[in-house]
C-alpha cells in the first residue's frame, strides 16, 4: 500500500503507534526456591544449584536462557533488575537490528562478515558466525512474535544504517530491543524458565582444583534473601556453566546515554582473571541526557534537519554550526547525514564531514553551553550565505526526502511524515518536541570491546561464557544494529556449546567456602568501615576522568596521567576499602569497586595503544600536537583537535587486557582467522556435526 499523500500518523491507528512505543512487559515470571541453606559463621545463606546460570535478563541473556531451556539444560536467570538495562530501556528513532538481508536476492555471508569487521580488530571467525547466525537469530525472534516489518511477499523491509553499505538494517520502531526483551520473556515464561530478580552477582566462584581453572558458581546479593540472619542478603549459585549477559559499562562515563545503573561485568570478570579485549573501542554520539530520557538522536531525528543551537550562561542563543560549515546547504546536509552516520568517526571530522557536527557540539558544551534541537525552525543560515531552502539541498538529502514524500516546509512536518513514532516517544516521556526544543549532548553509547570470547562465546575461564554487550565481539566499528544481532547469535551459540557437553556436576559448596568467606569478610568490613571511601565520590571521580580524558576527544598527552590517577584510586580502595553505609548499598559498593577496575583496564589499554603509535579510529580521536590531521572549519583550523591517524597494522590485532595480583597486563594478539571455507563439503563434514566434533 502506498502512503502517498498521507502521513504515517494518518494511516496507522494510534493504538498501533502506542504498542510500538509503550511496550508492556509480562507481569509474572517463574521463580526458583533455594536448594539448601548454608550456615556461614553467623549468617544463613541460600544456595541455588543449576546446570547453567545466566547473569542478566536483557535481550542477550534471555536469548541464551530460552535456547538453553529448549535444549533441556536446567537454566536459572539471576538478574539485578528484571526488565531494566540497555535492551529494555534504550532506543532511537528506528532502533536497528542488523542481519543478513532477507529480501529479493538474499545475501552473501562473506560480504556481511567483511562489513561487520570493516573497521579492523575483529576476529574473522566471530564476524563469520555473526553473519551466518544472524538468519537463525532473526527467524527465531520472528517465530516468537517480534513484529519485524515485511512486504506482502514475506521479505523483510530494510534500510541503510551506519557502516552498512548494503542496507541490511531493519527495525520494529524506536523500541526494537524492548520488544525483543518482551517476546523473549514471554517465551521464557512459556518454557517456565525460572528467574531470581533483584539478584546482583558480586563475585565469580572458581574451581581451581586440578590443571584447569573453571567456573563453579557465583556470590550474589539478593534483596529477597535479606533477613536478620543475613542482613546483606548474600546468596550462592553453584553451576558448572555460567553465562555473563550483564550488558555494557554505562556508568563508566559521566556523559552517557545508557539508562542509570548499568555497570556490566568487566570488573567482575577481570577480578576472576578473565581476559578482556578491544577495551579501547567505544561508540559515542548525540542523544538526550540520561538524567532526563536517555535516547539516541539518530535517523529521522536529524534527517528532518532541525535547527541545532546552543544557549550560553546569559541565555544568549548561538548558531554555532555556522562557524564550522562553509554554506547553509553544507551545514544542513551534515545534520541530515548524522542520521546514518550517527556514531562519531574521527576521519569524518575532516573535509567538512558529519562528525564535525559532534565536535562543534562538544566544544560548545565544554564552554558550559546547553545544546538544543528545535524542530520548529530550519537550520539558520551561515553568515553571508542564502537561507535554508528545500530547493538547495545536496542530492542525497533531496533524494531521501523526495523518496519519503517529506519535502515539507518545517523539520517537525518532515519528521511527522517520516516517523511519527519519533515524536510519540518523547511525548510518552514528558517532552513534546513538536512545541519545545530538545536539550541534548554527545554521549558514550556502546562499548565494542569487552570480555574476550571464542566463537562459541566462551571466555578465557572454562565454562564461563559472555554474550551481548558483555562480550567484546565487535571490532573498531560496527554497523548499526550489529550489537543486538551479536547478542542473539552468541545467545544461541553458547547454549549449543553448553548443551553439547555431558551433564557436569556441581562441586560441593564446602570446596568453595574460602572464596565465599573472603567475600563475606569484605562485606562485613565495608559495613563497619566509617573511614572507607565514599561510593558517591568514587562514582564522580571515575565518571569525570573517563569523560574528560578518555571520551571521543582524547588528548594523547593526558592519558598517562589519567591512568596513574585510576591506579591510585584502586590502591586506595584496596587499602581503605569502601564504606557501606546501609545493607542495601552492599551490591552497589561492589559494582563501583568493579567499575574502578574497569576504568583502569580501559586506560591501561588506551595508554598502551597510544604509546605504540596508536591513532584515531572508530569513535575516538587521539589528539596531539604531533598529529598529522587537523579539522578545518569555515572560520579556521582547530589546532586543539589536531589528531594522530590510525596505523594500518593496528587493524590486524587486538589488545588483550588481563588482571592478576593487582596488576594489569596489556598484550597485543593477532586476529583469529577462518578455516578454508571452500574445503567444507557435505559428506566430509557431516560426521563432525553428528559426533559433536564441531563443538570441540
Ligand atoms: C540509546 C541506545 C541506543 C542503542 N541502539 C542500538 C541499535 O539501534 N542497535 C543495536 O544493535 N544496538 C543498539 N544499542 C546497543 C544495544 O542496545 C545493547 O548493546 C544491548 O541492548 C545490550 O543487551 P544485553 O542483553 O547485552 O545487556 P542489557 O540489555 O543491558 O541487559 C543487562 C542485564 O544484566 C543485568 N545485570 C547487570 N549487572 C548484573 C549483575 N552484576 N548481576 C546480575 N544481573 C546484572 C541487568 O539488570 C540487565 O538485566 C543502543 C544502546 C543505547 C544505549
Amino acid at each position: 500500500m502506498s502512503v502517498s499523500g498521507k502521513t504515517m500518523a494518518m494511516i496507522i491507528p494510534q493504538k498501533t503507534l502506542d504498542q510500538l512505543t509503550d511496550v508492556a512487559m509480562p507481569k509474572h515470571t517463574a521463580t526458583r526456591q533455594p536448594d539448601e541453606m548454608l550456615e556461614l559463621e553467623g549468617i544463613t545463606v541460600p544456595v541455588y544449584r543449576c546446570e547453567a546460570l545466566v547473569v542478566g535478563s536483557g535481550a542477550a541473556g534471555l536469548r541464551a536462557a530460552v535456547e538453553l531451556k529448549r535444549r533441556n539444560v536446567d537454566v536459572l536467570v539471576a538478574t539485578q533488575t528484571l526488565f531494566w538495562g540497555t535492551s529494555a530501556c534504550s532506543g532511537s528513532d528506528k532502533q536497528t537490528l542488523h542481519t543478513a538481508a532477507t529480501s529479493n536476492r538474499g545475501d552473501n555471508f562473506i560480504h556481511l562478515a567483511n562489513a561487520l569487521s570493516a573497521g579492523g580488530a575483529m576476529d574473522a571467525d566471530t564476524a563469520y558466525v555473526e553473519a551466518t547466525g544472524s538468519i537463525e537469530a532473526f527467524a527465531g525472534l520472528k517465530y516468537i512474535g517480534l513484529p519485524l516489518p515485511e512486504d506482502r511477499y514475506g521479505a523483510t523491509l530494510r534500510y541503510q544504517t551506519d557502516h552498512d553499505e548494503a542496507g541490511r538494517a531493519t527495525s520494529c520502531g524506536p523500541r526494537t530491543s524492548r520488544l525483543m526483551v518482551k517476546v523473549l520473556a514471554e517465551e521464557a515464561n512459556r518454557l517456565a524458565v525460572p528467574f531470581v530478580d533483584h539478584s546482583t552477582i558480586i563475585r565469580l566462584l572458581i574451581d581451581d582444583h586440578g590443571d584447569n581453572r573453571r567456573i563453579a558458581g557465583a556470590v550474589a546479593i539478593n534483596t529477597g534473601a535479606r533477613s536478620a540472619g543475613n542482613p546483606a542478603g548474600v546468596a550462592i549459585y553453584l553451576c558448572p556453566s555460567l553465562v555473563l549477559a550483564a550488558g555494557g559499562p554505562g556508568e563508566l562515563f559521566r556523559d552517557s546515554v545508557y539508562p542509570n545503573r548499568c555497570f556490566g561485568s568487566l570488573g567482575l570478570a577481570l577480578e576472576a582473571g578473565i581476559h578482556t579485549v578491544n577495551l579501547t573501542e567505544n561508540q559515542f554520539g548525540i542523544g538526550t541526557r540520561r538524567d532526563e530520557f536517555p535516547w539516541n538522536l539518530s535517523g529521522t531525528y536529524v534527517q528532518c534537519m532541525p535547527y541545532i543551537y546552543s544557549v550560553d550562561q546569559h541565555g544568549e542563543e548561538h548558531n554555532f554550526l555556522a562557524d564550522y560549515y562553509r554554506t547553509t546547504q553544507e551545514l544542513a546536509a551534515n545534520i541530515f547525514r548524522k542520521g546514518y552516520q550517527w556514531p562519531i568517526h574521527a576521519t569524518r571530522m575532516l573535509n567538512f564531514g558529519s562528525s564535525l557536527v559532534d565536535l562543534a557540539i562538544f566544544t560548545e558544551s565544554q564552554q558550559g553551553r546547553t545544546l538544543y534541537m528545535d524542530f520548529n525552525r530550519n537550520p539558520l543560515a551561515v553568515p553571508g550565505d542564502r537561507p535554508f531552502s528545500l530547493h538547495e539541498l545536496d542530492e542525497d538529502v533531496a533524494q531521501y526526502l523526495t523518496n519519503n514524500e517529506a519535502m515539507l516546509a518545517m523539520p517537525i512536518e518532515r519528521l511527522r511524515r517520516m516517523n511519527p513514532l519519533a515524536i510519540e516517544l518523547y511525548k510518552h516521556h514528558g517532552h513534546d518536541i513538536s512545541t519545545t526544543p530538545l536539550p541534548f549532548n554527545v554521549n558514550h553509547q556502546h562499548m565494542n570491546g569487552g570480555l574476550a570470547v571464542d566463537m562459541w562465546g566462551e571466555t578465557s575461564l572454562a565454562g564461563c561464557f559472555a554474550v551481548g554487550e558483555a562480550a567484546g565481539t565487535h571490532g573498531v566499528t560496527r554497523p548499526g544494529g550489529a550489537a543486538l544481532n551479536a547478542g542473539q547469535v552468541f545467545g544461541q551459540r553458547c547454549a549449543r556449546q553448553i548443551a553439547s557437553k555431558s551433564k557436569p556436576t556441581n562441586i560441593p559448596a564446602s570446596d568453595l567456602l574460602p572464596q565465599i568467606r573472603l567475600c563475606t569478610v569484605e562485606i562485613d568490613a565495608g559495613m563497619n568501615n566509617e573511614q572507607g571511601l565514599n561510593i558517591a565520590h568514587i562514582k564522580q571521580e571515575i565518571q569525570q576522568r573517563m569523560s574528560d580524558k578518555a571520551g571521543f576527544i582524547c588528548q594523547a598527552e593526558e592519558v598517562k596521567g589519567a591512568l596513574v590517577a585510576a591506579r591510585e584510586l584502586n590502591d586506595r580502595i584496596r587499602e581503605q576499602g569502601i564504606a557501606i553505609p546501609f545493607a542495601n548499598k552492599v551490591a552497589v559498593s561492589f559494582q563501583w569497586r568493579h567499575m574502578a577496575l574497569a576504568s583502569e583496564a580501559v586506560l591501561s589499554a588506551l595508554d598502551f595503544y597510544i604509546n605504540n603509535g596508536g591513532g584515531s579510529r572508530g569513535a575516538r580521536a587521539i589528539c596531539s600536537s604531533q598529529g598529522e590531521e587537523i579539522p578545518v572549519t569555515r572560520t579556521g583550523v582547530l589546532e586543539q583537535y589536531r589528531f594522530i591517524t590510525e596505523k594500518p597494522e593496528h587493524r590486524q590485532q587486538q589488545l588483550v587486557v588481563s588482571y592478576q595480583q593487582s596488576q594489569f597486563t596489556v598484550t597485543p594478539q593477532p586476529l583469529r582467522q577462518l578455516d578454508n571455507l571452500d574445503a567444507i563439503f557435505f559428506e566430509k563434514n557431516w560426521p563432525d556435526f553428528l559426533t559433536g566434533e564441531i563443538y570441540r
